[in-house]
């Protein structure tokens, strides 16, 4: 469905592996202080003074992550620094340097693999990043790519998942979803142009959440705001697998229970009519759809009045004694245990 625009198809072999690897970094700028030796030794070299430093890391395999037969090189570069960025961000943190590392196949030319940089220099850039290394091997089949991301974060104003207390409010930013409902979007028109190739997709109805599937960001803004509104989250965690799965991380680490109110989770238009369209429960998807890669906390009720008129956050629930359970009221009313996946029950 995306045609390849690229007429021009320069083998890997054209360049080896160094020139290829200078080939690719060579437009990475340096923009953190902390960054001491970045690309072209042994390893780099980073200074971060007194803060702490927060790693986290992810792979991204093709046919198992992402499918470029809708998904653009450029994208796919940023998305896999962005769902990086966002856990050091759920760290409270915020993120300096990332690594990236690279298996690929010589079904690639190189003019994919500079789409591909495009995509990671463009996250770099509007994130303030710098790229500091990686790795880049050949693979048998499909690309393969794993970012390491690195983050500092002030002594102690670090937050884990498991700081939740009694009475806390569970808040959540964005809305949910979207992502999820994009990809069905997407996996639906990449059926329809098997079928028929000519079959040129409307995607103009979906695209704010195609754009949630294919360009997601890592929310950095919800770092420095809490940080503006003198809140410390008592705990936090990034939406990579669905609102419920995320919440009963935070329970169970908390080692407490919580309510969510279905009526509270923040939902946007687009994903209630594509639900509707598709015959799927709004709330089904954004408890377990996942990639929409918001922030969840929770926060001591004291905080409430420093967040309440923020349009980007929802208070979606509170936290209770581990006695009480983990469960999500319904709109009418009702109770259901909270489960990580598999909501068969719900629409029954
Ligand atoms: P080594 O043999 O020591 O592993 P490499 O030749 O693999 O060194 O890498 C040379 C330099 O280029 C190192 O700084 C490394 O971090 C960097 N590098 C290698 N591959 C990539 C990549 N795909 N993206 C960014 N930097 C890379
Ligand atoms: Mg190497």
């Amino acid at each position: 469905m995306i045609e390849d625009k690229n007429q021009q198809r320069t083998p890997l072999s054209d360049l080896g592996e160094f020139g290829l690897i200078d080939h690719l970094t060579k437009n990475f700028k340096i923009k953190q202080s902390s960054t001491v030796k970045s690309i072209g030794d042994d390893a780099a070299v980073l200074d971060f003074k007194k803060n702490k430093i927060v790693v986290t890391t992810d792979f991204l395999v093709e046919g198992v992550h992402f499918d470029l037969s809708y998904m653009p090189l450029k994208h796919l570069g940023y998305k896999a620094v962005i769902v990086n960025l966002s856990d050091v961000y759920a760290m409270n943190a915020n993120a300096t340097q990332v690594t990236v590392s690279i298996a690929v196949s010589n079904r690639f030319p190189l003019e994919a693999l500079e789409e591909l940089y495009a995509g990671i220099e463009t996250a770099a850039r509007i994130y303030n990043i710098d790229v500091i290394g990686g790795d880049t091997t050949s693979s048998m089949s499909g690309l393969l790519i794993s970012v390491t991301a690195i983050g500092e974060v002030e002594a102690d104003n670090e937050v884990y998942r498991s700081g939740a207390k009694v009475n806390d409010l569970l808040v959540v930013s964005g809305d949910l979803g979207g992502a999820y409902m994009g990809l069905q979007v997407l996996e639906r028109e990449k059926e329809v142009y098997k079928v028929n190739p000519n079959n040129q997709p409307d995607l103009e109805p979906y695209t704010y959440i195609v754009e949630r599937q294919l360009k997601p960001e890592a929310r950095k803004d919800i770092v420095k705001l809490l940080k503006d509104l003198d809140v410390k989250p008592t705990a936090m965690i990034d939406i990579s697998d669905g609102l419920s799965s995320e919440i009963i991380h935070i329970c169970k680490q908390s080692n407490v229970g919580c309510d969510l109110y279905e009526n509270k989770i923040p939902l946007d238009p687009q994903v209630i009519s594509t639900c509707e369209e598709f015959n799927v429960d709004s709330t089904t998807i954004a408890l377990n759809g996942g990639e929409d890669y918001e922030l969840l906390f929770t926060i001591n009720q004291k905080d409430y009045p420093k967040i309440k008129a923020n349009p980007s956050l929802t208070v979606i629930g509170y936290i209770r004694e581990k006695e009480a359970g983990m469960h999500l009221v319904t709109r009418a009313d009702t109770k259901i245990a909270l489960k990580a996946q598999g909501w068969k029950n719900f629409n029954d």
